[in-house]
């Protein structure tokens, strides 16, 4: 088996469009999507490996959309910080980077052209569960000259050797561990053989509040300063919650009011930092077993669990998503009477009678991001005091989407999915008004677990 072959038979490597590369190419593309970042980057390292097999160069592709559609100011400019970082980064590494900036919904026609100037040999893209990547990609394979293969950077076990939905946490752990330690390990950064010459063509990186100033989208969404975005940060982030709040983690975890989880999930999402660097620094930290096996458990299983409930079930932003006893139970209390009743815009306005619920709505807009405890809360409120659970699953997903910068994000839906239809859940009696099987929170046992006053004499406005 020849090198190139290897590569191909790594099983990280998805989608093997054509086994050859185009023998007249000048480089190696990385058509970057959704791991924006330079380091322990498995889409990355394959375009790097199969470039210094070749003798090449590689050269990333970024393909900026002028009109974000659901995405907005926030979510723009965490992620050209994040960009920008990560340009750098690829510079040092002796890689080229190419942004451009796209004026239909997709980057096709500007990436069809980029690859008629640069001829590549072979096309290397990351992978996103969520579907419309999917399409995106498909459309990469149209246009590009070359062999196209697809890389699984967002995940520790590659979501296509999951093959299927899966049911629940228990039934896709054993399938995770089995692998685990096969794909667990250092990414390992290659040396990179043939340098890009950033002559051919230029670099096309503007400063980023020029870059910011001509995007139309949607501005009402401010900046989170809190978080600010790139690989530098999340590492930094990483490393106060290695050496702080890991310790102790799976007892503070669920308290709101202290400052116990990572805080990274807006860093996976874009990219700026992958799951192999958290999960290895986690595993070698000198912390309590308990509290290192409850981090991997959230960080692996379930994150992997959601990306695969997004990639195999394409209803994800919906209801319809839901298992069979859930939608039946759901809609045996459809016309079940609803104590409270609130329009979005008095949701979004964080103006209803629950203080616990309102400091929660007022921490997503405000700083960019909910505590995860106050996530499952919030949600099944919302199926709580909305008309129908259908009504309900479309707001929670527009309010997630638009305010939190981690939002558009399979853990979204899937967290989403498991608050409101019971997703990866099971059947909880006795059964309710409204919510019928689906388990239920209240706001007094809420309240009660943790110092719910601190939370929202902190929060609510
Ligand atoms: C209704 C609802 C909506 C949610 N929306 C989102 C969302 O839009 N984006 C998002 O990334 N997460 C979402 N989650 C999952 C989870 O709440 C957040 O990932 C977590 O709170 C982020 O904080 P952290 O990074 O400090 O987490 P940590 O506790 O430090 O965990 C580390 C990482 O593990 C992963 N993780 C943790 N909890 C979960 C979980 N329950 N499911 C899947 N992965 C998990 C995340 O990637 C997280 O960054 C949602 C959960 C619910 C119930």
């Amino acid at each position: 088996m020849d090198a190139l072959e290897r590569i191909l038979s790594d099983e990280r490597v998805t989608d093997r469009a054509a086994r050859s590369h185009e023998p007249g190419g000048r480089c190696v593309i990385y058509r970057m999507r959704r791991a924006q970042r330079a380091h322990d980057n498995p889409a990355l390292e394959t375009a790097i490996a199969v470039a210094n097999l070749l003798r090449l160069p590689v050269v990333v592709f970024f393909g900026l959309l002028r009109r974000g559609r659901a995405a907005n100011l926030r979510h723009y400019a965490f992620m050209l910080e994040g960009i920008t970082d990560t340009a750098a980064r690829l510079e040092r590494r002796g890689v080229g980077f190419v942004l451009r900036t796209c004026e239909g919904g997709y980057s096709g026609p500007e990436f069809a052209a980029f690859t008629r100037e640069v001829r590549p040999a072979v096309v290397i893209a990351d992978e996103n569960a969520l579907r419309g990547d999917r399409r995106w990609n498909r459309e990469a394979r149209e246009c590009a000259p070359a062999a196209l293969w697809s890389v699984d950077a967002d995940v520790i076990v590659p979501g296509h050797l999951l093959g299927k939905e899966h049911f629940a946490a228990r039934t896709i752990r054993p399938k995770i561990h089995d692998r685990i330690d096969e794909f667990l390990h250092p990414i390992g950064n290659r040396v990179v053989g043939v340098k890009w010459n950033p002559r051919r063509p230029p670099a096309s990186l503007d400063p980023l509040e020029n870059l910011l100033a001509t995007l139309r989208i949607d501005r009402s969404v401010a900046a989170a300063p809190a978080f600010r975005g790139g690989t530098a940060a999340a590492l930094a982030a990483l490393k106060r919650f290695i050496g702080g709040g890991l310790h102790g983690y799976a007892e503070r975890r669920n308290h709101p009011e202290l400052d116990a989880t990572s805080r990274l999930s807006p860093y996976l999402h874009f990219g700026h930092i992958g799951p192999h660097t958290i999960a290895l620094a986690a595993r070698d930290a000198s912390v309590p077993a308990r509290d290192r096996d409850a981090f991997l458990e959230q960080l692996i299983v379930r994150r992997e669990l959601a990306a695969n409930f997004t990639r195999f079930n394409p209803r994800y932003k919906s209801l319809a998503s839901a298992e069979p006893w859930a939608l039946r139970s759901l809609a045996s209390h459809r016309a079940d009477p609803r104590a409270y009743y609130y329009t979005v815009r008095e949701l979004e306005n964080a103006a209803t009678h629950d203080h616990l619920w309102n400091a929660a709505q007022c921490q997503m807009v405000s700083s960019g991001w909910m505590h995860g405890y106050m996530r499952m809360y919030w949600a099944k409120k919302i199926l709580e005091w909305s008309e129908s659970p259908e009504a309900a699953y479309e707001i929670a997903v527009a309010l997630n989407d638009r305010y939190e910068l981690d939002g558009r994000d399979p853990n979204g839906y899937a967290g989403i999915a498991w608050a409101i239809a019971g997703k990866h859940d099971r059947a909880w009696g006795p059964e309710r008004p409204i919510y019928g099987l689906v388990r239920y929170m209240s706001n007094a046992s809420t309240s009660r677990k943790f110092r719910s006053r601190e939370y929202i004499e902190q929060w609510e406005k």
